[in-house]
């Protein structure tokens, strides 16, 4: 998928631009994350269904089910989380911090297309549990 036929807003067009790229990654992370939880689901059912080769690292693991569950709900998480962050870019509120509303980092989407904090709010909510005694 190249450039060919993009429609751009006049305003703020290379951020429109890097949000199509993005929801790109998102959709297409969608499809992978989907495909390889029903082959994750299809062999904790049936143990005779073989894992995708790109599981190897975590199949040496695979004694009991238990790191294919928690994969299961690792991929099942991020997918809530891909759901999410394409419904930020329906309603257009992609870029914008849920915690602070400030603009998210272009390079941070970049790395993480569906983070939805801007680096200063998510690496503050490591320290979330500290009361605020400045009310
Ligand atoms: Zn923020």
């Amino acid at each position: 998928m190249s450039g060919i036929g993009y429609k751009v807003a006049m305003h703020n067009e290379t951020a429109a631009m890097k949000v199509d790229e993005l929801k790109q990654t998102l959709i297409q992370r969608k499809a992978e994350l989907s495909e390889r939880q029903e082959r994750v689901a299809r062999h904790t059912r049936h143990r005779e269904e073989p894992l995708p080769p790109d599981f190897a690292e975590q199949a040496v693991e695979l004694e009991n089910g238990e790191t294919l569950v928690a994969l299961d709900k690792k991929m099942s998480r991020e997918l809530v989380q891909i759901d999410h962050a394409l419904h930020r870019i329906e309603v257009d509120q992609y870029l914008d911090c849920e915690t602070c509303g400030g603009p998210i980092e272009e390079q941070r989407l970049i790395a993480l297309p569906h983070a939805t904090l801007c680096i200063r709010c998510a690496n503050g909510s490591s320290a979330r549990s500290i009361p605020r005694t400045t009310h």
